[in-house]
């Protein structure tokens, strides 16, 4: 055995955040699991042929459910944190316009790719082995679409073809206002992931609603529990995170991603994407009244520096905006609440950027005068504080020092 392979085999199977005791009890559940693989969850890993022995042993090693066969108690999990678990959207619901043929969304990928060859910022993000690559050849992606490397698999991310996919014809169905209200739409993004193609465990800063074209994809999806929430954090700036603790997180699902369903995955949901078939995928992002518990959450766990800080202050600004949407839709206790939640991170976000402090003081001061906030008890529970809610607020969670010095 060449020595790499030793030392991940160590890496994985010692997850520096256990204990042994505790690694024993998962070991355990992990052997019970085992023999209960769900047959649903067995059909949808046959997908993997062709995919290495451990990739395989892996996904079986994941306690997972099929959205058919979830459990009445991980239903419980999903929907505390999301209002909903992960749902199916046929495809034609999605479409303000004619889909593109797979032939047309190749050809206009080659343009694309030849028009930007010498640009020093290209309009896409190309990954190889799953790490961003500035280097690699892009078209490489494309070429890999005929002939699939398990070995470096090249794919490019969040490129856009307005030619023949303009900026809204892909959007929320309707019928997703059952689930979730999705206000903001926008972001429309394209991939494209030969086969073999693998994302590791991460969130994403929206709540995301994803279509396939052409390609066929194994999507693993966890809830953003706070024990969830806790192991990521701990496993983030390691490499296979899927590995590490993929058997130690709770409420997993496991879905193919096809051209028949649009897949929502709900804000701050742990997720991991496999391409069994290689071809285009197409994303939105939106927001909703109760992503500011997510979003409250993901700030707790301090889950918004990861990637470089990359989108920190698209998390931050969307807290804002998904806590206005919350205070304007019914939903001002959930609003409230989440704001509360992560109020220390808050505060000392607050402290270095007055121009957000500023835009979330002008949102309670609004709050503050609307007849909405009478009579609320805040969720801290500070006694004697429920006759005067609207001074206890002001004086504990918005920043009027800032305000004033405007
Ligand atoms: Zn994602
Ligand atoms: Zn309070």
């Amino acid at each position: 055995m060449p020595p790499q392979r030793v030392q991940r085999e160590h890496r994985r199977y010692n997850p520096h955040s256990l204990t042994e005791d505790q690694d024993q009890d998962l070991k355990a559940t992990h052997d019970s699991q085992e023999s209960i693989l769900q047959n649903g969850v067995r059909r949808l890993l046959e997908g993997l042929d062709g995919f290495d022995e451990s990739t395989k042993a892996l996904l079986e090693s994941i306690p997972l459910s099929t959205l058919d066969d979830i459990s009445e108690g991980d239903k419980n999990l999903w929907e505390q944190v999301h209002t909903t678990y992960p749902r199916l959207f046929q495809s034609k619901k999605c479409w303000g316009g004619q889909p593109p043929t797979d032939v047309a969304l190749f050809l206009a990928t080659m343009k694309m790719i030849s028009e930007s060859k010498s640009s020093s910022n290209p309009p896409y993000t190309a990954f190889c082995r799953g790490e961003i690559d500035g280097e690699v050849d892009p078209s490489i992606a494309l070429a890999q679409l005929w002939s699939p490397d398990p070995a470096m698999p090249v794919s490019l991310v969040g490129f856009n073809l307005p030619e023949i996919l303009p900026k809204t014809i892909f959007r929320a169905p309707e019928e997703m206002s059952l689930y979730i209200e999705p206000f903001e739409e926008g972001n429309q993004q394209l991939l494209v992931t030969p086969t073999y193609s693998k994302t590791d465990l991460h969130i994403d800063p929206g709540e995301g609603l994803s279509l396939s074209l052409g390609s066929e994809k194994l999507c693993l999806l966890f809830p953003g529990t706070k024990h969830n929430l806790d192991m990521l954090q701990k496993a983030e700036g390691q490499k296979e995170k899927l590995a590490r603790i993929g058997r130690y997180l709770e409420g997993g699902l496991i879905t193919n991603m096809t051209s028949s369903h649009a897949i929502h995955i709900p804000l701050g949901s742990i997720h991991s994407v496999l391409t069994t078939n290689g071809g285009f995928l197409i994303t939105i992002d939106f927001i909703a009244p109760t992503s500011a518990k997510s979003y409250s959450s993901l700030l707790s766990t301090g889950l918004d520096r990861v990637d470089g800080r990359r989108y920190q202050n698209v998390y931050f600004d969307r807290f804002i905006s998904s806590i206005e949407l919350a205070l304007d839709n019914n939903r001002v206790l959930l609003g409230i609440d989440s704001w509360v939640k992560s109020s220390d991170r808050i505060e000392e976000w607050a402290g270095g950027h007055p121009t957000w402090s500023r835009k979330a003081t002008k949102m309670w001061n609004r709050f503050l005068k609307s007849p909405e906030s009478k009579n609320i008890l805040c969720p801290c529970g500070e006694p004697g504080q429920s006759q005067f809610f609207q001074e206890h607020f002001k004086c504990h969670y918005i920043f009027e020092r800032l305000d004033r010095h405007r």
